[in-house]
């Protein structure tokens, strides 16, 4: 079995330049955190608010830390003021304005990336197309001034068909150099779009990501 430092340094040199790796240690010791640090590995993404707080206090001040999973209104206080750089998994409107309010009362800038409905099954969540079209024309985004929209989100269908996920990725890209577009009237850095895991990570640089968020193919299996 290789070890954590090893597959951050495998992956480093597999990942295209200008693509960013997140190394997610959800359910993860802090020593495995440590490990891929010593390696050299600066980003990392967490699913659950208390277990990201408890991890950020234990571990060095330059870690860029994203919240990846689900945020739920009572906790974005706490994500925020333990010092998140970035949420990958905006969902909502009203999530948006929870974290501008909580952003600006901490003194804090916040990075976040709307996440897409794309998966076929009916569970994922995000916005669609259409909502997110309407919101980035829109007044609201451009009244932010302490979250950044920096970019899109998505997660493939967990099917074996390499063809169909290869797909739904391009659809994602192409969406992105879309709103890019509109984004333009009131961002230059509306450039970020976060997609690929373990297993398809592979099928989302040859569509184009520029950030892969990859947990057991670093760390092993969750327990
Ligand atoms: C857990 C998780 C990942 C990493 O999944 P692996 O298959 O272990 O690489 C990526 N993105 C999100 C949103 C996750 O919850």
């Amino acid at each position: 079995m290789s070890s954590i430092a090893d597959n951050i340094v495998d992956f480093k040199s597999r990942l295209p330049r200008g693509v960013t790796l997140v190394a997610v240690s959800k359910f993860h010791p802090v020593e495995a955190v440590r490990a891929a640090y010593n390696a050299g590995q600066r980003v990392f993404g967490e699913s659950r608010a208390q277990e990201f707080v408890v991890k950020v206090k234990q571990l060095p001040d330059d870690i860029c830390w994203h919240f990846i999973g689900h945020l739920q209104s009572n906790k974005v206080r706490a994500v925020v003021r333990a010092g998140v750089a970035m949420v990958e998994s905006v969902d909502s409107k009203h999530l948006l304005e929870l974290l501008e309010a909580e952003a600006t009362a901490a003194g804090r800038t916040v990075d976040v990336l709307l996440e897409v409905r794309v998966a076929r099954e009916e569970t994922k969540t995000g916005f669609s197309t259409d909502e997110l079209r309407d919101l980035l024309v829109g007044e609201f985004v451009r009244s932010l001034r302490s979250v950044r929209v920096r970019g899109l989100m998505a997660m493939a269908s967990n099917v074996d068909d390499d063809a169909a996920v290869l797909g739904e990725f391009e659809r994602v890209r192409s969406l992105f150099d879309d709103l890019r577009q509109d984004a333009m009237a009131w961002s230059t850095r509306f450039d970020t779009l976060s997609m690929g895991m373990s297993d398809d990570w592979h099928l989302a640089v040859q569509a184009g990501t520029t950030m892969v968020r990859i947990g057991s193919a670093i760390f092993g299996a969750r327990i």
